[in-house]
């Protein structure tokens, strides 16, 4: 596959250098880079794209620290679209990402196939001190962190496991899978398909629904009443309001995110939920808006509560 398909997770480096040049370099403590970057559909970074990260983090004495969530499926992705790499494994692969970044955060809930846990790593002593002491206070002894032993090997075992190839191909096959069938059926979802996720472009699934009466979050809440299926909304009611004007953000991507568990489901699954998603996009033109009738302070998208718009008798 071309380079091309690998654009949408990579860093930008003119725009970091402009922001680095306008704010110091003095005063970026660190980049946080994350693989397969949820808000991008999941989209992997390049290894060229990191090479050229770490060589300007380098010069401008920057810390790069990975959010390694999803960063073996990354990994994967460099093994099957990147020139250079289809020899190496995911293994091999991942240790060169690790020597060209400075730590790491990892939700081992992801990638790492288990219930629950993580770590944080990195590779200064200093700043390693200072986690080892705060750990303590907030989690429990470094040794642990706050997890349970028998959680520490399941998550041994997991990242084992992930970093196989057979997991991998099963893993991404079943999302690409879903994504093909979809796309088959006219379903507007966002190309190139990512790792862990189909999104579905509201905008364009329910075209007639303004954005201030949240299309991606009406189509979720269709979809669950359709077949059960649980998604996620990531368009305006994800992205909040402008804390000057207190208005929705309104943001250019109004996506549904179809979000695929690991080890969880079977083809069979992905071909209810695909019959699912066609059925709805069928009576697309019946679908309205909503309203929204509680709103938290913080991080709306979590716990607010609708209520569809109830259409005036003409
Ligand atoms: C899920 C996720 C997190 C948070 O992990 P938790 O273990 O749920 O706290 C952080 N970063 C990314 C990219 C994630 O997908």
């Amino acid at each position: 596959m071309s380079s091309l398909t690998m654009r949408k997770g990579n860093v930008d480096m003119n725009k970091l250098d402009r922001l680095v040049q306008e704010v110091g370099a003095k005063r970026v403590p660190y980049i946080s880079l994350e693989g397969n970057v949820n808000m991008a559909g999941g989209q992997p970074f390049s290894m060229a794209n990191l090479t050229e990260l770490h060589r300007y983090c380098r010069k401008n004495d920057i810390p790069i620290m990975l959010d390694a969530t999803r960063i073996i499926e990354n990994a994967w992705f460099i093994r099957e679209r990147e020139d250079g790499y289809a020899h190496k494994s995911v293994r091999e692969i991942l240790r060169e990402i690790c020597d060209l970044t400075d730590g790491c955060t990892m939700s081992a809930k992801k990638d790492a196939l288990v219930n629950i846990g993580g770590f944080f790593a990195c590779n200064d002593e200093e700043l390693f001190r200072k986690a080892q002491n705060l750990v303590v206070v907030y989690e429990g002894l470094h040794t642990y962190g706050g997890l349970a032993g028998r959680d520490m090997e399941a998550m041994a075992q997991g990242i084992r496991e992930a970093v196989t190839e057979e997991h991998q191909a099963a893993r991404i096959g079943q999302v690409h899978y879903l994504g093909e069938k979809l796309d088959r059926a006219g379903i507007p979802i966002v190309r190139p398909i990512g790792s862990h996720a189909i999104f579905i472009d509201a905008k364009r699934f329910l075209p007639h629904v303004d954005q201030d009466e949240y299309p991606a979050q009406a189509l979720a809440a269709e979809l669950y009443l359709e077949s059960g299926i649980r998604t996620m909304e990531r368009g305006n009611v994800s992205a909040g309001r402008d804390p000057k004007t207190g208005k929705n953000r309104r943001p250019p991507l109004e996506l549904v995110r179809l979000t695929i568990p690991r080890r969880v489901y079977t083809q069979a699954h992905m071909d209810v939920v695909a019959e699912s998603v066609i059925d709805v996009h069928k009576r697309r033109d019946e679908i309205y808006g909503l309203t929204m009738v509680y709103e938290p302070e913080y991080l709306r998208f979590f716990q607010a509560r609708f209520e569809p718009i109830s259409l005036s008798p003409l």
